[in-house]
């Protein structure tokens, strides 16, 4: 959830709220202010079994920008499932847009004599290719984004590709929007970390966001039974529904804005035609 940035009254109870002294909740379009009282929270840990009992693994990158066809990867975190954190950085060799270094921090003299991207992209489809042959599953906050990511870079750089049809995926952003069906706000990986009480203290490190990320996976399958239930296959089953569902929620809204639509089947890879921008 996302602080509200105008005073208003409680959509709940009625209360007013001073700027950014309660929260908003609802949907693109239709917003509402709440008060911290009528805030939602998660339900309690329960010690029913699941795939959260498992060791996963996790991954995030920090990137150029937002197009994961066309940007490129500055920074990579990769947590396996044994407690060992792999981090890097790659000295792009295209230039970073200001705005994006805003957000993380790495300018090209940070990355200056970082190792090139070919040798850097091949320990990451090594590393998720490990994954892959030890049926580990492996969390990534959006993977829609990250994930194509990886392939158009590993495409870029003449890699073989990892496995990508078996490669279990977790992704905290999906299986989140699965259970509250867009009801609670802006939903990206602070406002889900806050919500599940997750602590992240260093947003859009690489590292830092790889373990929140991870976290949150847990935290969702202690305190959602439901959601815990079954193999991780089933779970990739149960997130291609989910995002088609967050898709097709989105374009609705998105086509009557003008807004770029989301493919329902784009998860955990978006495919690879370009995006349909339709004006109102
Ligand atoms: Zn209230």
């Amino acid at each position: 959830m996302r602080v509200n940035k105008y005073a208003g009254r409680c959509a709940e109870c009625g209360a007013s709220v001073a700027v950014e002294a309660g929260q908003l909740i609802g949907a693109p379009g239709s917003w509402r202010t709440i008060c911290l009282t009528c805030s939602p929270t998660p339900p309690p840990r329960g010690d029913h079994g699941g795939w959260h009992e498992l060791a996963l693994a996790s991954l995030d990158f920090e990137t150029t920008g937002v197009d994961p066809l066309t940007d490129r990867v500055l920074s990579f975190a990769l947590l396996d499932d044994r407690g060992r954190d792999f981090c890097g950085l790659i000295d792009p060799a295209v230039p970073i847009p200001a705005a994006s270094a805003a957000v993380h921090g790495l300018t090209a003299e940070a990355l200056a004599g970082a190792p090139a991207p070919v040798d850097a992209i091949a320990e990451v489809v090594a590393w998720v290719q490990d994954l892959v042959d030890r049926g580990i599953g492996l969390v990534v906050f959006n993977a829609a984004y990250d994930l194509t990511m990886l392939r158009a870079e590993a495409e870029r750089w003449g890699l073989a590709q990892p496995d990508w049809s078996r490669l279990l995926v977790v992704d905290p952003y999906v299986v989140d929007w699965g259970i509250e069906r867009g009801g609670l706000g802006p939903r990206r990986l602070t406002d889900v970390a806050t919500y599940y009480g997750v602590t992240l203290d260093n947003a859009h490190d690489a590292t830092a966001d790889a373990r929140a990320a991870r976290e949150i996976a847990h935290e969702i399958g202690r305190r959602h039974p439901d959601i815990a239930a079954g193999s991780l296959e089933q779970l990739m089953d149960r997130q291609r529904a989910w995002y088609a569902d967050r898709a097709e929620d989105w374009n609705r809204y998105a086509a009557t804005v003008g807004r770029t639509l989301d493919d329902p089947a784009g998860w955990p890879l978006q495919r690879v035609a370009a995006p349909v921008v339709r004006s109102a």
